[in-house]
C-alpha cells in the first residue's frame, strides 16, 4: 500500500477524456470546463480557429496553418475537492490512433453529442473503443440553444444506437430560441437560463420543486405543464441512475445545456467529479496493478514529436497506474531492461509545459525521449512487468509509399519502422512483393509521416493509391497460420513488428476470409 498522503492525493484524481464526433463542441465545453477549474481567466483560448489567436498547445507549423491541434494536451485543474485530468483527444482532421489510444489512458469518459443531430459516426467509433475497457460514460446533450431533436428520442438512439441505457439527470425546458434552462432531477430544483453569459460562470436563478408556481411563472404556464407531463413520461420510461452500473459501462447519466452559453456544464461537470471512478488498475503481463499498490508504475501511450519548435525532442506521454513520480527518482524501463533516472518530467497546465516535481497515479506525465521509448513501454520503481491493453488499431485509410530518390530505401524502411513504433502510423510489407504500405485512422496522419521523414531522417517521400481498404491482425493456432499464410499469401503483409497481417482490398473481401478461414481470427487491434 502506498502511504496516506500519496493515497489521499491518488483518490481525488479523476483522468478522462472527451468523445465526440466534429463540431458536436468538444472545444466549446472543454473552454468551459476549465473556467469553472480556474485554469483559464476567460474562456475561448483552447483552440483559436475562428479568431486566429493560436492555441496554446499549438507547435506545428501545419497544426498552424490548419487551425487545428495536433497535440493530444493534458490539462489539470481542481474542481471542488477533486484534482480533474482532462485528456484531449485529436478530433477533426488530426483525428489519429493516438485518439483511440488516449481512450486507454483514462478512467472515464464525457461523450458530448449535438444534440440537433444525434449520434453521429465518430461518436460510434469512439464508443466501440472505449468498450475495450468498458469506461464509464457521461453523456452531455450539447446546443440546447438551437433547436434540437425530441429529447426522448434522442435519448433513445442512444441507447439502441450504443448500447448503453440512458439515465437523464437533468431535462430540458423548451430549446433554441425558447430554451429555459434545465429541471433537476436529482436536486428536485429548476435552473433557469439566460443568454448571453456564456464566457462567465453564471449566477443563475432556481427554483425549488416542480410544482412550484414560481416555476409557471418563470418559464411560462405551457412549458412548465409541458415540463411536468414530460418528466412523468420520463421517469415512467428511462431509467433511474444506477452508480454500479455507470462503472460498469453499462448505463450513462445524461446531462442537458448549451456549452457555448455555458450552461449545464457545471452540472455535468458535479456529476463526472461524484461518480467517475477513482484511478483505475491495469492489466500486466503478471497480473493486475491498482492504483493504491506500493511502488510507482506507468505506461506510455502516445508519442509527440516536436511538441516546442525550441526543444527538438520527442515527448513521451505515459500515464500513472500507482504511486508516485518524484523529480530524480530512478524508473525501470521494463522492455529494454534499463534503469533511467528521471529528473525532468513534465506536466501539462492547459497547454503549457511545466517542470513537475511530483504526480501520482492518475496523473500523466511527459517523459523526454532520445529513441528508446515506445508506444506500450511501461515504466516501474524496479519491478519486472509489463502493462498490456495498449493496442495498436486496425488502420481504415492505405497509401503505397514510395521514394522520390530509389537510393534512400534503406532509410525510408528505418524512418517508417521508427515512426511506427512511436505510433504515428502503421507500416505494412506485403508477402509477395516489396511494396511499402502506410496504414492510418485519421488522413493527417499521412502528412505527419510525410513531414517527419524528410526534417528527421532526409528522405522525400511520395504516396501513391492503393487497393486496401482494411487490415486485420492474424491469429490462430500455428499450423492453421502457416496453412492460411500459404494460401492467402497474396493478401498477407508484415506489420512494423513482424506481426502477420490481413489486408484485404474491400470489406467484401474480408469478410469472405473470414468465412474460409473459420479457424483464422481476424483482430481489429494487437497488443504491444
Ligand atoms: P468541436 O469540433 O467538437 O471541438 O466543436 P467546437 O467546440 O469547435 O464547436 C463547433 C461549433 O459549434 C462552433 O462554431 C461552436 O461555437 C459551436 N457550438 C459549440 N457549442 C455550442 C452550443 O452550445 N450552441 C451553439 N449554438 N453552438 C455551439
Amino acid at each position: 500500500m502506498a502511504n496516506a498522503e500519496s493515497l489521499k492525493q491518488i483518490k481525488k484524481r479523476r483522468t478522462f477524456a472527451i468523445i465526440s464526433h466534429p463540431d458536436a463542441g468538444k472545444t466549446t465545453i472543454t473552454e468551459k470546463v476549465l473556467l469553472f477549474g480556474n485554469a483559464l481567466q476567460t474562456a475561448g483560448t483552447v483552440k483559436g480557429k475562428k479568431s486566429g489567436q493560436h492555441a496554446k498547445s499549438d507547435w506545428m507549423d501545419m497544426e498552424k496553418e490548419r487551425g487545428i491541434s495536433v497535440t493530444t494536451s493534458v490539462m489539470q485543474f481542481p474542481y471542488h475537492d477533486k484534482l480533474v485530468n482532462l485528456l484531449d483527444t485529436p478530433g477533426h482532421e488530426d483525428f489519429s490512433e493516438d485518439t483511440y489510444r488516449t481512450l486507454t489512458a483514462v478512467d472515464s469518459c464525457l461523450m458530448v453529442i449535438d444534440a440537433a443531430k444525434g449520434v453521429e459516426d465518430r461518436t460510434r467509433k469512439l464508443m466501440e473503443v472505449t468498450r475495450l475497457r468498458d469506461t464509464p460514460i457521461v453523456t452531455f446533450m450539447n446546443k440546447l440553444d438551437r433547436d434540437i431533436r425530441d429529447p426522448m428520442e434522442l435519448l433513445d438512439e442512444v441507447e439502441t444506437e450504443l448500447d448503453i441505457l440512458c439515465a437523464p439527470i437533468t431535462w430540458p425546458i423548451g430549446c433554441g430560441k425558447s430554451f429555459k434552462g434545465v429541471y433537476h432531477l436529482h436536486r428536485d430544483e429548476t435552473v433557469l437560463y439566460q443568454t448571453g453569459m456564456g464566457h462567465t460562470i453564471q449566477e443563475v436563478r432556481i427554483i425549488k420543486g416542480l410544482e412550484n408556481t414560481e416555476l409557471d411563472s418563470a418559464v411560462g404556464s405551457d412549458l412548465a405543464q409541458q415540463l411536468r407531463d414530460e418528466l412523468e413520461l420520463v421517469i415512467g420510461a428511462s431509467n433511474e441512475f444506477d452508480e454500479e452500473l455507470f462503472l460498469q459501462g453499462q448505463l450513462t447519466p445524461v446531462y442537458f445545456g448549451t456549452a457555448l452559453g455555458n450552461f449545464g456544464v457545471d452540472h455535468m461537470l458535479d456529476g463526472l467529479t461524484e461518480w467517475a471512478p477513482e484511478p483505475q488498475s491495469r492489466e500486466t503481463d503478471q497480473g493486475e496493478i491498482n492504483a493504491e499498490d506500493e511502488g510507482f508504475s506507468g505506461f506510455v501511450f502516445k508519442i509527440q514529436a516536436n511538441m516546442d519548435p525550441k526543444h527538438r525532442d520527442r515527448i513521451a506521454f505515459c500515464r500513472i497506474v500507482s504511486g508516485k513520480y518524484e523529480k530524480g527518482m530512478k524508473m525501470r524501463h521494463t522492455r529494454i531492461g534499463k534503469d533511467v533516472r528521471i529528473s525532468d518530467a513534465l506536466t501539462f497546465l492547459a497547454g503549457d509545459r511545466a517542470l513537475l516535481e511530483e504526480a501520482y497515479a492518475g496523473d500523466i506525465i511527459g517523459l523526454h525521449n532520445h529513441g528508446s521509448i515506445r508506444i506500450g513501454d511501461t515504466f516501474t520503481s524496479g519491478k519486472e512487468y509489463r502493462f498490456t491493453g495498449i493496442p495498436n488499431f486496425a488502420p481504415e485509410l492505405f497509401k503505397r509509399i514510395r521514394l522520390k530518390d530509389p537510393l534512400k530505401q534503406k532509410q525510408l524502411q528505418k524512418g517508417l519502422i521508427q515512426l511506427s513504433e512511436e505510433g504515428a502510423v502503421q507500416v505494412f510489407r506485403p508477402l509477395m512483393n516489396n511494396d511499402l504500405i502506410v496504414g492510418a485512422v485519421g488522413v493527417l496522419q499521412f502528412d505527419v509521416v510525410v513531414a517527419r521523414l524528410k526534417s528527421e531522417y532526409n528522405v522525400d517521400a511520395i504516396y501513391e493509391h492503393v487497393n486496401v481498404s482494411t487490415a486485420r491482425w492474424v491469429y490462430g493456432d500455428d499450423k492453421k497460420v502457416d496453412e492460411f499464410r500459404r494460401k492467402a499469401q497474396q493478401n498477407l503483409a508484415l506489420d512494423g513488428g513482424d506481426n502477420l497481417t490481413y489486408i484485404a482490398p474491400t470489406m467484401v473481401n474480408l469478410q469472405l476470409a473470414q468465412e474460409r478461414y473459420p479457424d483464422i481470427q481476424f483482430a481489429k487491434t494487437r497488443e504491444h
